[in-house]
Order: C-alpha cells, then sequence, then structure tokens
C-alpha cells in the first residue's frame, strides 16, 4: 500500500487537513500557481476570476455541491437542488459586478438515481438559467460510488471599470447589505430538526407550513441580479463587493482583510426577516449571531463612497449596516445599547 503524501515529507509526520481549514489549505496548494498569461488579470481570492480578452473582460467561476455535505436529499427536492447548484455559482459573478452568460454543469450520480429524477434537478437548472437569462453550454457526466456530486461553472462579462473587486474598499465608505440575513441557516435548523424527528418516528408529518421564508431561503435561494440593476439604475459602483456564503461576518472581514481597512458594524441595522427572528426565539439562539455568522444568503455585501451613498438611505431592500475605518480602529460590532465587540468570523465551512 502507497503512504499517499508521504513523497513530500520523507517521513510519516503527514499533516491533518483541518490543521489548515479551508482557505489555509487554498492559500497552501496553490502559492506556486503563478500566471503565465498576461490575460490573466485576477486568478485566486476573489469571487470569480477575471481574464481579459481584448477589450472585455471573463469572469469565471466555480462551486461543488456534495451530496451528504452540501444537501441532504431527505428534504432537498432534486428541483431546488438544480436552481441552488446555478444560482450560487451566478451569484459570485455578480459579486464581480459582471454579468453571467454561459453555464457548464457536472454531475456524478450513483445507481440510486432515475431518469426521472435527474430530470428534475435538470427541470430547476434550465429553470435558473432561464431566470437569469444564461445559457447551459457544456458540462461532463461520470457516476459515484455514493450519491451525488453537482459542480457548476459560470462564465460573465464585464467592462474594465465595471469591475469590483474585494480589496478595493476605502476608508470612509458605507457598508451596505442586500436583503436579510439568517435565513437561510434557521431554515436548515428548522429542516434539520424536523428531519430528526421524522427519523425518530416516521408517523409523525413534518411541521414546516408557515416557515415557507426561511424554508425557501435555504432550498431556493436567488442570486441578486437585481441589485446591480438597481445600483446601475442610480449609476452607483460599489467599491468592492462579494456575495455572502459563509457569513456576514466571515465575508466582510474578507473584504477589510484584502482592503486593509477595519470596519463598523451597527448591530441594530443588520437586517433580520421577521420569520427568522421567530425561529431564532424558537431554537433559543441570538438573532443577530445567526445574522452575522449563519451563511448560504448569498445576498450581496458591498461598500459605497460617501459621494454616492444617498440614494440608497432610504431604499427598501438594501440595509446601510456600518463604515469602513482605518485598520487601525479594528473590526468592531456596536450593539445596540453602544457596547463594542470585535467581529470574528464564526460562518461554520464545509469544505
Ligand atoms: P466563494 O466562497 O466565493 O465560492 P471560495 O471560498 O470557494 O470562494 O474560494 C476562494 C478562492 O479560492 C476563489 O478564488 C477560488 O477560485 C479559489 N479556490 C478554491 N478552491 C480552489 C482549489 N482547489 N484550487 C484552486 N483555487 C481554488
Ligand atoms: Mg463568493
Amino acid at each position: 500500500m502507497i503512504e499517499q503524501g508521504s513523497e513530500k515529507t520523507g517521513t510519516k509526520q503527514l499533516t491533518p487537513i483541518s490543521e489548515l481549514g479551508e482557505f489555509g489549505l487554498i492559500k497552501h496548494l496553490t502559492k506556486y500557481a503563478n500566471h503565465q498569461n498576461s490575460s490573466t488579470v485576477k486568478g485566486i481570492g476573489d469571487d470569480a476570476a477575471i481574464i481579459k480578452n481584448g477589450d472585455h473582460y471573463t469572469v469565471v467561476s466555480t462551486d461543488m455541491l456534495v451530496e451528504g455535505i452540501h444537501f441532504d436529499l431527505m428534504y432537498t427536492p432534486l428541483k431546488h437542488l438544480g436552481y441552488k447548484s446555478i444560482v450560487v455559482n451566478l451569484s459570485d459573478i455578480y459579486a464581480m459586478n459582471a454579468e453571467p452568460e454561459q453555464v457548464t454543469v457536472s454531475i456524478a450520480i450513483s445507481s440510486k438515481f432515475t431518469v426521472e429524477a435527474l430530470e428534475e434537478l435538470y427541470d430547476g437548472i434550465l429553470t435558473a438559467c432561464k431566470n437569469h437569462e444564461v445559457d447551459l453550454v457544456g458540462g461532463d457526466t461520470s457516476s459515484s460510488r455514493l450519491g451525488m456530486v453537482i459542480s457548476v461553472t459560470a462564465i460573465g462579462k464585464v467592462k474594465e471599470k465595471a469591475i469590483t473587486y474585494r480589496n478595493t474598499a476605502q476608508v470612509g465608505d458605507y457598508i451596505c447589505v442586500s436583503g436579510d440575513l439568517g435565513a437561510a441557516y434557521l431554515g436548515l435548523q428548522l429542516l434539520e430538526r424536523e428531519k430528526r424527528i421524522f427519523m425518530e418516528n416516521p408517523q409523525i408529518q413534518p411541521q414546516l407550513t408557515g416557515n415557507d421564508y426561511i424554508i425557501q431561503k435555504q432550498l431556493r435561494p436567488e442570486a441578486r441580479k437585481d441589485i446591480l440593476e438597481i445600483l446601475n439604475s442610480y449609476k452607483i459602483q460599489p467599491t468592492a463587493m462579494i456575495d455572502i456564503s459563509d457569513g456576514l461576518s466571515s465575508d466582510l472581514l474578507h473584504i477589510c482583510h484584502d482592503s486593509n481597512v477595519g470596519c463598523r458594524v451597527m448591530e441594530e441595522n443588520v437586517p433580520i426577516h421577521q420569520a427568522s427572528y421567530q425561529m431564532a426565539m424558537e431554537f433559543n439562539l441570538n438573532p443577530i449571531s445567526c445574522a452575522l455568522s449563519g451563511g448560504e444568503d448569498y445576498e450581496l455585501l458591498f461598500t459605497v463612497a460617501p459621494d454616492d451613498i444617498k440614494p440608497l438611505e432610504d431604499l427598501h431592500g438594501i440595509a446601510i449596516i456600518g463604515r469602513i475605518t482605518e485598520l487601525e480602529k479594528g473590526y468592531l460590532l456596536v450593539g445596540k445599547t453602544g457596547r463594542e465587540d470585535t467581529l470574528t468570523a464564526q460562518g461554520w465551512k464545509h469544505i
């Protein structure tokens, strides 16, 4: 038997992945991935890569969903899963302020899936493509020993001056977020609870009625193309942008670390839907913690220069949650009483 990895160390001292964590692992594995083409404008480290193609720029992003890690088919309809697998990728393209145009979809499937089941998956995939005006242009199909893996690559287009990176937030900028946060996480808690109850006693039917909002945010999220349209209509170009996949804290800290700035977030301005608030109470969870660390919201988090903020001040659907500060001021969360805490990335990561 080969002990894989020992070629690198020459000894038995092999390193567990947990020692590096997701971002540490990516950094470690790609540290020698130098660019050899001048067309590679941005590689690893943002929501999507940027490639220069003459007078326009191509944007590429890829994401993988793995059964048992990212989704559970006990409560995930395949149609929703297909929809979600597309929009989570489009969300990364929108986060660069770009317009998605094509996707490729690769699937690995075990023999437990029927043709009809896969038709449902593709129904969702094609509905998302139609809603976002993107074309399915290819992919790959393989068998798998266990369960399903879906990998989607999205390709988009953007003009050079519109490209919005993570590392360009400026001191004094306002921090804005679309929609509301924490709902997808609370939807997952509810689905997991009902699954546990069902597994223990299959006679009991899941209690999901009245919780459509948070369940929909979890099972069939939407990518916020409409937010780019709103910003465009006011001629606002964010100074930096990221989509919230790991949780507000974690993703805001990406902007701060990459831009070399600090932040000051007002807790009372963090948008939380009434349904999320109620479900957090039911689970004895702090709603603000769910909003800060929940993840899978697929909302857009962006920074706006002070001169541009006026039109967004009273706009429904975009919340101004704080300001970008000097790095020395740190990463602050200001509570309702004025108490200041340090913002920490506690988003749960499934790598
Ligand atoms: P997002 O949450 O926006 O989907 P990720 O956290 O998955 O982004 O990835 C962060 C960055 O690392 C991205 O630029 C992504 O393309 C890159 N990346 C992730 N995994 C790998 C890998 N296995 N090899 C090379 N680059 C990777
Ligand atoms: Mg992203």
